[in-house]
């Protein structure tokens, strides 16, 4: 802390504290800088914390105190602003706020030790479309709907457009197809400035669809830093008049988005635990980890909050190399976890989580699975004794006897959060029960908005019966 306060005191105008809501997404105070200083980092800045989303304790006042591990300069600004992520902390009696999604990830990397593990590597991979215009409107009359993708025109009651994103959709395509390489660019280089790190970045299947790929962090790092490069994304689009949704799925009969993450864990002395003698150079703990992964997927319990959107079931659907059901396998994209095979540096060893999306919020969603995954070492899960493979062949292709075996995740956002009232234990410690019922009330109430307004295909099946 006093680095920081030596660094910056007296080169920042503003300094930004950047606290998260229940949906993982940004809010913020702006400060002048000559507040950094020791008084900031201890006695914190107080907020009214009533309109965030989380259920509601004695009093909504709350404390966000700076985490000086997360300075970076914010280049959004016109005027040198030190941005510091905060963690958050009731008013009265200054205890950690036990809703707070950064506090509950801290809580659950801390539970790790109670299987001897010291701390998770994380590696997601942001995937996002970028659209030149776009437009989406309900009306009263009933609705709406219409979307411009940048690559091509779109638009949702248009279909002879089609041939257009045709020509211009595809993995690591180049330009001209891939017209905004330079985006990709600008934002690979912010992100390496504030100290991101990044393995690559590249144009997606779908028409319009990028992504970016960031190297191993520790976990309360990669969360953060999904967060900010969403932020950077979405102000570098604005900036150039783009409009950027990392919505699962933007478009009917398009690939959709991802949030993928590698993972390992290591013991006191940074040794990679994954690696071993077992399936595709995996160790007894990572099997035992995945499985408990896959056990809490298929009850739903970890998808309502991995994959939390109505929208993130259109993405969950055979196709388009998005998992539907609970397995592992090395090189099959059908998996919700992989093993990538190709590895064989034995530090390098790590599970990829398929599933989730960036409806989520990150800190939330990576405590769930490091929870799944502690609990799955814990009740020494098997992984092929419970039938989740490994499975090599894509499911898609399978006759139907072999596929019968196999099971598939619940298929809504309703269906999850069932499965989440019926399946929290292993929550429970670290999620209290505060968090799990208020969350499940949000999100069945986001379901059934989206179940009460009339859709763009109900107007094309039924409009003229
Ligand atoms: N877009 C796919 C998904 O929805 C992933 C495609 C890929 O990375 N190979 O998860
Ligand atoms: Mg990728
Ligand atoms: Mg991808
Ligand atoms: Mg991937």
């Amino acid at each position: 802390m006093k680095d920081i306060i030596e660094k910056y005191a007296h080169s920042v105008e503003f300094i930004d504290l950047k606290v998260v809501d229940i949906h993982g997404r940004l809010r913020h105070v702006t400060l002048p800088g000559n507040r950094l200083n020791e008084t900031l980092f201890k006695e914190g800045v107080g907020f009214d914390a009533s309109n965030f989303g989380f259920a509601s304790v004695e009093s909504s006042d709350m404390i966000m105190i700076p985490d000086p591990d997360t300075a970076f300069i914010d280049p959004f600004y016109d005027a040198k602003t030190l941005s510091l992520f905060c963690d958050v902390f009731l008013a009265d009696t200054f205890e950690p706020f036990d809703q707070y999604p950064r506090n509950v990830l801290k809580n659950a990397i801390k539970k790790l030790e109670e299987v001897g593990v010291k701390d998770a590597m994380m590696a997601p991979e942001l995937e996002f479309h970028i659209f030149e215009s776009f437009g989406y409107n309900v009306d009263t009359n009933g609705s709406f709907y219409e979307v411009d993708v940048s690559e091509g025109f779109w638009n949702s009651r248009e279909f002879s457009n089609r041939y257009i994103i045709d020509k211009k959709r595809g993995y690591h395509r180049t330009p001209p197809a891939d017209s905004y390489s330079n985006f990709r660019n600008e934002v690979v280089k912010v992100m390496l400035e504030i100290g991101i790190p990044v393995k690559y970045h590249h144009h997606e299947v779908s028409s319009a669809q990028h992504e970016i790929e960031l190297l191993f962090q520790k976990a309360l790092k990669a969360a953060d830093s999904i967060i900010i490069v969403k932020y950077i994304i979405q102000n570098i689009a604005e900036k150039h008049g783009l409009a950027v949704t990392f919505m699962p799925k933007p478009l009917y009969n398009e690939a959709g988005n991802g949030l993928h993450v590698h993972q390992f864990l290591i013991d006191q002395n940074k040794n990679n635990i994954f690696s071993g003698d077992e399936y595709s150079g995996l160790s007894q703990i990572a099997l035992y980890y995945l499985a408990g992964i896959l056990k809490h997927s298929l009850s739903g319990s970890l998808l309502a909050f991995t994959n939390p959107s109505t929208n993130s079931y259109k993405r969950l659907v055979p196709g388009f190399e998005a998992p539907v059901c609970a397995t592992f396998a090395k090189a099959n994209r059908s998996a919700a976890i992989r093993i990538p095979g190709y590895i064989k540096n034995p530090e390098k060893v790590r599970i990829e989580f398929r599933t989730m999306d960036a409806s989520c919020n990150p800190y939330y969603s990576l405590s769930a699975i490091l929870l799944a995954g502690i609990n799955g070492i814990k009740q020494r899960f098997d992984p092929k004794e419970m039938g989740f493979g490994p499975l090599e062949k894509n499911i898609y292709e399978m006759a139907d006897n072999e596929r019968e075996k196999i099971r598939f995740f619940p298929t809504s956002l309703e269906a999850v959060l069932e499965g989440l009232i019926k399946d929290n234990e292993y929550l429970n410690e670290i999620f209290s029960k505060n968090l799990i019922v208020n969350w499940y009330t949000l999100k069945k109430r986001e379901a059934e908005y989206v179940n009460s307004v009339p859709s763009p295909a109900e107007y094309q099946l039924y409009f003229d019966l």
